[in-house]
């Protein structure tokens, strides 16, 4: 059964928003600054923000490791092209939450490192999960007539199911009712947005979703007993010429006094698609065995591109792999959003608007709430002109192995 309301959109919305990384948290925060309320939810064990994510031994969130280590293990850094994401930025930056990442960061090979000029690059003070935090604290903070915050953050929660009814959408997940509301944002992709979307009556939005494809990659986070010979200052690089690795960033470099101790260097590898894609293996059961090659073949792929021989690199006095199962799209429709307003079904995410990057999550939740925010007492009839990218075609997207950031 098709879902479809029969009513005008609410004037007031409340809005669902599943998911709780860059796109759902910027879908929030405009929705939240057009004065319209909604819900948070997100499975986040440690934190909200999804690929903006850091680990660290001081919140617990890495087994078993010695004190002061902290590491970006997704997202190492975003630019920004687009004036209205810059100027986002720019608010980020006055609040002291994102500054520029001033390091030398380049193209390594064999030893090789030549650094890229000219482009800004922006980090998060304390890690990319600050700015997630940052971003769903401030939302909060949003209010109507001082009637209190109209963002509410739920986590970790995960929703397993949006049932169409005529006086909303009924959201459930473990075992738990979630409420009934007027819209849905699937701020989120892969298996699980196909699961949740498949049952919805929303058959063209779920055929989107259906059609994305994601590539997979290993993660290494490294913590050195002594700081890397590296050529150049290098902090960052693309790794050139290696199947295994794609990118090597020095998190005690960019992040500053947090981000190792005491000589300790703590190290971010990232595995090429490729690589990420032949050992690839259940992400909820990784088998110690291939976790721990994967960790020595990354570390050796390292050694190689800094040019050194094997047994060289500092002994590791931690390390931790994880792999991303569902971390980069390699098609997108280049829409700002996906929107069926007959349904109030929306979706937003980084792979919507043109691949994995920061700035296209962002762009893609704020477009997907002016949508919402435009079709506030539109007849069923009269909001045609709303429907976006339900149809377009999804084409491959170009760019790092780490991402398609500009
Ligand atoms: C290894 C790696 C390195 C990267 N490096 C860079 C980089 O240097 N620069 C750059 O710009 N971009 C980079 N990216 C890409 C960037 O991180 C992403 O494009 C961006 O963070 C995606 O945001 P999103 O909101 O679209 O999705 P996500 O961050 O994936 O957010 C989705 C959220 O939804 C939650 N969720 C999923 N299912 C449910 C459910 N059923 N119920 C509730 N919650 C749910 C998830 O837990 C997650 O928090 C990198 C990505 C990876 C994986």
């Amino acid at each position: 059964q098709r879902a479809s309301f029969s009513g005008s959109f609410p004037e007031d919305p409340a809005t669902a928003i599943i998911g709780g990384g860059m796109s759902g948290l910027a879908c929030a925060w405009a929705l939240a600054q057009s004065g319209l309320r909604c819900t948070v939810f997100d499975t986040g064990e440690h934190g909200v923000g999804g690929r903006l994510a850091t680990r660290s031994s001081a919140d617990g969130s890495l087994r078993g490791a010695p004190p002061g280590l902290l590491f970006d293990h997704a997202c190492q850094y975003f630019t920004a092209t687009h004036p209205s994401f810059q100027q986002i930025v720019d608010e980020w930056q006055a609040a002291g939450v994102v500054q520029r990442w001033e390091g030398p960061v380049g193209r390594l090979r064999g030893g090789s490192f030549v650094p890229d000029g000219g482009q800004e690059r922006y980090m998060a003070r304390g890690g990319m999960r600050q700015l997630a935090e940052h971003l769903a604290g401030r939302a909060s903070r949003e209010q109507r007539d001082g009637s209190g915050g109209l963002v509410e953050v739920r986590r970790p929660q995960w929703v397993s199911e949006a049932r169409f009814t005529p006086d909303g959408w009924r959201l459930a997940g473990c075992g738990r009712d979630q409420g009934v509301y007027d819209a849905v944002v699937i701020a989120h992709n892969g298996k699980c947005a196909n699961r949740l979307a498949a049952p919805m009556g929303v058959p063209a939005v779920a055929a989107q979703l259906r059609r994305l494809r994601l590539a997979a990659t290993w993660v290494l986070m490294a913590a050195f007993r002594s700081p890397v010979a590296v050529p150049g200052g290098m902090e960052g690089a693309f790794i050139q010429g290696c199947q295994v690795l794609a990118w090597a960033g020095n998190n005690t470099a960019k992040l500053g006094p947090g981000g190792g101790r005491d000589g300790v260097e703590c190290w971010t590898l990232i595995s090429t698609q490729g690589y990420g894609g032949t050992n690839k293996v259940p992400q909820e059961n990784v088998p110690a065995d291939v976790a721990q090659r994967v960790a020595a073949e990354m570390l050796a792929a390292f050694a190689t591109a800094l040019g050194l021989p094997e047994g060289a690199l500092p002994p590791v006095v931690f390390t931790q792999t994880q792999l991303w199962g569902a971390a980069l799209p390699t098609n997108s429709p280049r829409v700002p959003c996906i929107f069926d307003p007959a349904a109030r079904v929306g979706v937003c995410g980084d792979w919507v608007a043109e691949g994995g990057s920061v700035q296209a999550a962002a762009l893609s939740g704020l477009a997907l709430a002016q949508r919402i925010a435009a079709a506030r007492g539109r007849r069923p009839d009269d909001m045609a002109d709303l429907a976006q990218g339900l149809t377009t075609p999804l084409k491959a997207v170009a760019g790092e192995e780490i991402g398609q950031f500009p």
